[in-house]
């Protein structure tokens, strides 16, 4: 394994940021390049705990020669965000000096821009040097799992529409509780890498570019979910998953029949709050619930049950996610449905779910 550090410098003198890279050589030229970052949103961590789980496994399978495809890990891919604290809280989601969401406004590019990316890089924001390093790496890899986590959530994945069904595979080496196909027409991380490999991508002997390829958003369920048992578990996961894909040598343990929802954008439920108060839910995340059935109760005036809100579930579906906030403001989100109706909440046309 090789360490190195890309230093990104502050935007004021005596600051600077260093994101650490864990670099494996492959062995086979044609074996998948893999590239997998974690907490992008700084404070997300179950994806940093299956990496940190990750690389002792790596690390045997380095000494027996078993890597294949070159592998490149960065286990906390936000050292910015993770510095931002505000009121004793991490603000690891957006950056506080652009106001912009880490895991948006990704450069659109092609794959022959690649190299233009790092170009005079020294010039611009730190937080705009942070994203092209990232998006440098991971577009260089075939296999690219960008590793976050929801509020309270099952394991689920966000994935462009093309790499499905034949990522298959991943859902049944993670356990997967829930897919959720994308257009490809946001600038989040996992777009951005495949808007380069398919605009550019199919020219290099593969046939159509999401050939060998995979580029997603893995929910690794809820902000709490860190622990030794499912860090171990993910990492057993991922590593099943690199090796059903042959970036590593040797027969994939963990095979696990998915049978959850896979569902498109348009076709998740955004469940929001009708009025401001306390969330007491009916429902876990994970329950299949049909129309009509009681998921929570607002209570907007507490002691006076004459202002008690129901909120019923707009479809048939299953819960894939719930608020861990139990205050809300009107119209804020308190659950994702995976249906298979068309949502009634419109999403922005071609793009992500939430800011
Ligand atoms: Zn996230």
């Amino acid at each position: 394994m090789h360490k190195s550090e890309i230093t990104i410098a502050g935007d004021v003198p005596g600051i600077e940021y260093r994101l650490p890279v864990l670099a494996f050589e492959g062995s086979d030229a044609d074996a998948p390049r893999v590239y997998m970052q974690a907490a992008l949103h700084a404070e997300e961590l179950p994806g940093t705990a299956a990496l940190h789980f990750l690389v002792p496994m790596l690390q045997a399978a380095e000494a027996r020669g078993d890597i294949l495809g070159g592998i490149t890990l960065v286990p906390r891919a936000n050292p910015i965000g993770a510095g931002q604290y505000v009121n004793g809280g991490m603000e690891g989601r957006f950056d506080l000096g652009s106001r912009t969401n880490f895991n948006r406004d990704y450069p659109l590019i092609g794959l022959g821009e690649r190299a233009s990316l790092l170009e005079g890089i020294e010039a611009l924001p730190a937080v705009e040097q942070l994203k092209r390093h990232l998006l440098h790496m991971a577009s260089g890899a075939d296999l690219m799992l960008d590793l976050h986590c929801d509020d309270e959530s099952q394991l689920y994945a966000y994935l462009h529409e093309a790499y499905w069904p034949v990522a298959m595979d991943l859902a049944e080496s993670m356990g997967l509780e829930a897919v959720l196909l994308s257009d490809g027409k946001s600038s989040a991380f996992e777009d951005a890498v495949t808007h380069i490999w398919a605009n550019g991508g199919g020219a290099d002997g593969r046939g159509h570019w999401a050939d060998g390829r995979i580029s997603l958003t893995m929910e690794f369920r809820g902000l709490a979910d860190v622990d030794p048992v499912l860090g171990r578990m993910d990492a057993e996961g991922l590593y099943a998953f690199l090796q059903r894909r042959g970036a590593i040598a040797g027969e994939p343990i963990r095979r696990e029949a998915f049978s959850g929802p896979v569902a498109g954008l348009d076709y998740v439920q955004m469940v929001d709050s009708p009025a401001s108060g306390m969330v007491l839910f009916e429902r876990e995340f994970g329950e299949v619930v049909e129309k009509g059935d009681h998921l929570a109760t607002i209570v907007a005036t507490p002691g006076d049950a004459e202002g008690d809100v129901r909120v019923l579930a707009p479809t048939d579906g299953t819960i894939v996610t719930r608020v861990t906030r139990r205050f809300v403001r009107r119209a804020d989100n308190l659950m994702k449905i995976a249906s298979s109706e068309l949502s009634l909440a419109k999403r922005k046309k071609g793009g992500a779910l939430e800011d």
